[in-house]
């Protein structure tokens, strides 16, 4: 294990930070050299700085380490993973990257940058390619790629076999999204215990901006977005880990249930073809189920990388719907994470 490439963490005391480290403990490919987070956290101890809230080893094995301070001077390594809230990730992620590293983000700062890629990999591998670009126009020896926004991400695995099968011409999806989606401490226990909030700041738009980049069309040097029209209605709901998301769409040519079933059965992405060491062996698991699936007994299937799709039925507005489950902290945030960087290890971009 030796041969590990390191990484450093950003906001590793963060709830996706923490999911970052656990994940990271046991990788084949990546080992945590440095953890960083605030000013608060700097030069203390893992475990004194982070309120540890997972299963498995506390800390990742990693709670005598002393936290760095997060810029590029202290705390460089080759692959920087960045659960960075906004505001900081604006600075730091580019001097990371100017300063070599590769960032894998997980903030929405430099998503719908055109140089940038906004990546799942069984979705849009290809815009990888963008780094090429991206170090080009800045200059950069290093670069970013960016995971998309939670809720987004879920459903863009969903629909990308069905662009690919028949062409997606609209969706409108609503959201039941976790606690866990709004970072540590998050939502005021007296705000969401025994409620539905119908709004999170900035995530309608998110989600309408990011599935026609992600579903867009790379030509060498840019992404076309996808001609599609997206509309999202988000609500936060008491769920701890998992976004439930009711989807209808419009497809061309007005499959079948069938034919629509059999695209999702029949989708065979990049990452499961390369065997990267965090890609589910099944992207999407379909149930069939009436009540099926449900956030306690599914999210945490195949360590929440895979999505779930159930109760798959004619749509008398758009044509289809269907109900749809992902975990927003793993699928979502650090496990999408870490897969792009197996991916950018696999096509060469990391030695
Ligand atoms: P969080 O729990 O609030 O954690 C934020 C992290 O950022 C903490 O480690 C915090 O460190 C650090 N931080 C805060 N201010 C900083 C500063 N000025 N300089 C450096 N570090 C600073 O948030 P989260 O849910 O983990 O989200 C992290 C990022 O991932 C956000 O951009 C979020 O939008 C994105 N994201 C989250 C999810 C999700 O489901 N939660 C999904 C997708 C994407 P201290 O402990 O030292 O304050």
């Amino acid at each position: 294990m030796s041969h590990r490439i390191p990484v450093t963490v950003l906001g590793a005391t963060g709830v996706v930070g923490q999911r970052f480290v656990r994940r990271l403990a046991d990788h084949p490919l990546f080992r945590i050299e440095h953890l960083a987070a605030s000013d608060r956290s700097a030069g203390k101890r893992y475990r004194e700085a982070c309120a540890w809230r997972l299963d498995g080893e506390p800390y990742g094995g990693l709670g005598d380490q002393v936290m760095g301070e997060g810029a590029p001077e202290h705390t460089l390594s080759p692959v920087v993973f960045s659960a960075l809230d906004t505001g900081p990730a604006t600075e730091l992620e580019p001097a990371f990257a100017r300063a070599g590293a590769l960032v894998f983000s997980n903030a929405s700062a430099f998503r719908m940058a055109p140089e940038v890629p906004l990546l799942v990999p069984e979705v849009n591998p290809e815009h990888l390619e963008l780094l090429k670009v991206q170090r080009t126009h800045h200059g950069w020896s290093g670069g970013i790629v960016t995971n998309a926004n939670c809720t987004a991400t879920v459903l863009v695995m969903a629909l990308a076999p069905l662009h690919a099968a028949f062409g997606v011409e609209a969706v409108l999806m609503t959201s039941m999204q976790a606690v866990s989606g709004a970072g540590y401490p998050g939502v005021p226990s007296l705000d969401i215990l025994g409620n539905v909030i119908p709004f999170i700041r900035n995530e309608e738009p998110k989600v309408e901006e990011e599935i026609p980049k992600m579903l867009g069309r790379f030509a060498g040097r840019t992404v076309t977005p996808a001609d599609l029209a997206v509309s999202a209605l988000c609500h936060r709901v008491p769920v701890l880990e998992g976004h439930t998301e009711a989807v209808s769409v419009r497809l061309r040519g007005n499959p079948t249930l069938e034919d629509v079933r059999a695209a999702w059965l029949d989708w065979h992405p990049e990452p499961q073809h390369l065997g990267l060491p965090s890609a589910p062996a099944v992207p999407i698991r379909l149930h069939d189920e009436e009540d099926r699936p449900q956030v306690r007994r599914d999210v945490e299937l195949d360590d929440g990388m895979s999505i779930h799709i159930g109760r798959l039925r004619a749509c008398p507005v758009l044509g289809v719907k269907f109900a749809l489950l992902g975990h927003n902290t793993e699928r979502g945030a650090a496990g999408g994470s870490i897969l792009n960087a197996e991916l950018a290890h696999a096509k060469g971009y990391l030695r």
